[in-house]
């Protein structure tokens, strides 16, 4: 049973963020309401007013920047939308089958990307793949707006830097260089992924001139694999680099425990799927799999 709550429906996402200064912790933002209604419905927290931003114009857009070479995707653009946005599928084919595997369809069609990222819950995919990916959020108040790159959003345990009066209004993903290649693998068993790991390798002559390696689902927040990327660096570019630092992951990674897997057994699975997408992410890169960016 639901607490009794108002819905407002804003206009414009100054009006939005006016409202939630106006009623500060009664007041919540209020997307697909997939996660926010459960909370609620649990009673872990009641907001009377709800601010429902779905209708605020261009919120769901998504569009691609030509000449910045930038996907900007909008904050109440759903899973599904992702899913099958012909932007999404030529530009960043990873995160069109990291959102086709988000939970099940009727979350897809109601959950968005941005209600995923705000709600830093620790087992979300796309924080994972656009953390990798060097996405920046785009965050507004009606004091103003500030730009945060993904990697520095969720600060711990479902806490992010968004103050109460801001709303996330786009996500800008940069498209990955010609030389590229992007992976995402990971291993679910629950509703949500156990381990997950994002990779971003660049190939120059023939050798990882860059690496950008994230693992997700395993610790509070996405982490960057600083010590695997220095090790990824100068290695050919051959899957047989992708063994070669499978072992520093399982060591690298930091790992909360929880209810069902074990922390060797974490970090065990961390290690499969890094070396997985590594290894996917070397071959895309080289072209030797159907294109350098295919998902
Ligand atoms: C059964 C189930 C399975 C799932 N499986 C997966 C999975 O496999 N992988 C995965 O990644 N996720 C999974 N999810 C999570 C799902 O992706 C999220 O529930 C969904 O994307 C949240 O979006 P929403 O619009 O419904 O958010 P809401 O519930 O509306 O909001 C969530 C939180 O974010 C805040 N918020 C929302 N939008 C904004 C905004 N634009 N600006 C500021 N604050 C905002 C709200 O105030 C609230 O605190 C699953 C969820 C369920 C219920």
């Amino acid at each position: 049973m639901l607490d009794r709550f108002t819905i407002h429906q804003p206009q414009s996402v100054e009006e939005a963020s006016e409202m939630l200064a106006r009623f500060g912790p009664d007041a919540a933002v209020y997307a697909g309401g997939t996660e926010l209604l459960i909370v609620m419905k649990e009673r872990l927290a009641h907001f009377p007013h709800l601010m429902d931003i779905k209708r605020i114009p261009g919120l769901n857009a998504l569009v691609y920047d030509a000449e910045r070479r930038e996907l900007v995707i909008g904050a109440v653009a759903c899973h599904r939308d992702l899913e099958r946005s012909p932007e999404v599928r030529d530009r960043l084919p990873a995160l069109a089958a990291l959102e086709a595997a988000v939970a099940n369809v009727r979350v897809r069609n109601a959950g968005t990307i941005g209600g995923n990222l705000c709600f830093a819950e620790p087992h979300s995919d796309p924080a994972t793949l656009l953390t990798a990916l060097d996405a920046r959020l785009t965050l507004v108040a009606a004091t103003g707006t500030r730009q945060i790159p993904m990697a520095s959003f969720i600060t711990g345990l479902m806490e992010t830097v968004r103050r109460h009066d801001e709303i996330l209004v786009s996500i800008t993903v940069p498209e990955p260089a010609a030389n590229s290649g992007v992976a995402y693998e990971r291993f679910k068993l629950h509703e949500r992924p156990t381990a997950a790991v994002a990779a971003v390798i660049t190939v120059v002559e023939g050798t990882i001139a860059d690496a950008r390696i994230v693992a997700g689902s395993v610790g509070v927040r996405p982490q960057r694999l600083l010590g695997t990327e220095v090790m990824l660096r100068g290695l050919p570019a051959m899957e047989t680099s992708a063994v070669t630092v499978a072992d520093f992951i399982r060591d690298e990674v930091e790992v909360t425990g929880n209810l069902f897997e074990s922390d060797p057994y974490t970090r065990q699975l961390a290690r499969t799927v890094g070396r997985r997408a590594i290894a996917a992410a070397i071959r895309r890169a080289t072209g030797e799999e159907g294109g350098r960016l295919a998902a």
